[in-house]
């Protein structure tokens, strides 16, 4: 059959291509680690996976998943409320909000879920949610499916000006919360990351929830590049600057750092997480999350809480790479965190060249992500390296190598 929307959207994709802006995927056919076979490439060094602590393929993970299929089994065909609920949920739910020092926890299938489903049970068209200008794209598709009124701050700034980043002029967080109109609503949620993906950077938590208390709103942080390795015991953003006990809704992903399948939560405050229990759409209508991922996530956070190597080692290999790179003479953007952007907006067909670039580095065996247009700003196409604990020194090294042979040859350093 032919219908105008086939051609129109075959010709989209065309287009897209001749520009540079199509993303392919690469097949990986080992576990996902340091090192990968990519295709018919056999040890490609591994940049850009979330597997920050190194826990994805780890020893003891894949074993209490396999205990877990034994004692548990493999799926549970149903939703929470109906029968959904196994004694781990109940167990991990628990072990989550310790660790993060809430007073309970909800799971979610993912993160994306998690942020699908938390605005519209709390607010109305009354009230007002104020993003930050960079929030993960999942916290976007929750803020359209509530009806609340909707504020971006400039990235990570708190102040009462306007400021400009990526191109736009935004307003600060205070100017926004102060606002007659802000402060004429209902209620108020300021929604941020607490680490931003594509760059790195973590929000001033500290100054947030200051600004929260002074003008009466709800902080709501999604912390899925931060849950694990953030903050001196690995709890997180809000660890990192010392405000534990005072953010009302964490979000966070099993996806990343804690061993990577899937799976996610919101944790916080007993009154707004009782609620969400009882009103959160993608909670009560999706699938509950596989008895493995329970019994693994369980395992994760017991070793976390155990020890800090892999949580010091992260920030190490992070730290060592960062400065080889920096002294190297390539831009990056600075920052505390395990992911290292590479800029290349300086030049001419950024998005091209942050390609080829990826491109390149797999040929010296080494496999990093050029992100561009629409992932981030047009003029700001990146390689965003991502460390992780189980990197080792000879990898890091080799990795480095790398980077500065590939740079060599496309005449970005000398
Ligand atoms: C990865 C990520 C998500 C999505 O997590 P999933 O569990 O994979 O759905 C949500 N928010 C942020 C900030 C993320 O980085």
């Amino acid at each position: 059959m032919s219908r105008k929307i086939y051609k129109d959207i075959a010709e989209l994709i065309e287009k897209r291509r001749t520009q540079g802006l199509i993303k392919n995927e690469r097949v990986i056919t080992s576990p996902q680690g340091t090192e990968i076979e990519v295709g018919s490439r056999k040890n490609v060094l591994n940049f850009c996976a979330n597997n920050y602590l190194g826990l994805a393929n780890h020893p003891e993970v894949r074993q209490a998943a396999k205990d877990t299929i034994d004692s548990r089994g493999f799926g549970l065909s149903s939703v929470r409320f109906i029968c959904g609920t196994q004694d781990i949920h109940r167990e991990l739910e628990a072990k989550v909000s310790e660790f993060l020092g809430t007073d309970d926890t909800i799971l979610y299938a993912a993160c994306y879920d998690a942020n699908a489903g938390i605005f519209e049970p709390f607010l109305d068209s009354k009230s007002a949610i104020i993003a930050d200008q960079l929030n993960h794209a999942s916290i976007i598709s929750g803020v359209r499916l509530c009806k609340a009124k909707r504020y971006i701050y400039s990235h990570n700034q708190v102040g009462t000006g306007n400021y400009t980043f990526d191109g736009k002029t935004l307003p600060g967080l205070e100017a926004i919360l102060s606002s007659e109109e802000v402060q004429a609503c209902e209620y108020r949620m300021v929604s941020t990351d607490g680490v931003f993906s594509m760059n790195g950077d973590i929000a001033p938590l500290g100054e947030i929830v200051d600004l929260c208390e002074k003008y009466d709103a709800i902080l709501m942080v999604d912390d899925s590049h931060a849950t694990g390795y953030i903050g001196a015991t690995g709890r997180g953003t809000h660890e990192h600057f010392g405000v534990m006990g005072r953010v009302d809704l964490i979000t966070t992903t099993f996806g990343k750092a804690l061993g990577g399948a899937s799976g996610g939560c919101t944790s916080g405050r007993q009154e707004l997480i009782d609620w969400l229990r009882q009103m959160s759409r993608p909670y009560l209508f999706s699938n509950t999350v596989a008895p493995t991922v329970v019994g693994a996530t369980l395992k994760v956070l017991d070793m976390l809480t155990e020890n800090t190597i892999l949580r010091d080692r992260v920030h190490a290999n992070a730290n060592y790479f960062r400065n080889k790179i920096k002294d190297a003479g390539f831009s990056i953007i600075d920052g505390d965190t395990a992911i290292v952007p590479i800029m290349f907006g300086e030049y001419e067909n950024d998005a091209v060249l942050a390609q080829k670039f990826a491109n390149d580095l797999l040929e010296h065996g080494v496999y990093a992500i050029g992100f561009f247009f629409p992932v981030v700003a047009i003029g700001q196409s990146r390689i965003r390296v991502q460390l992780s604990a189980a990197h080792t020194p000879e990898q890091l090294d080799r990795a480095i190598e790398a980077f500065v042979a590939v740079g060599r040859e496309n005449g970005i350093i000398d």
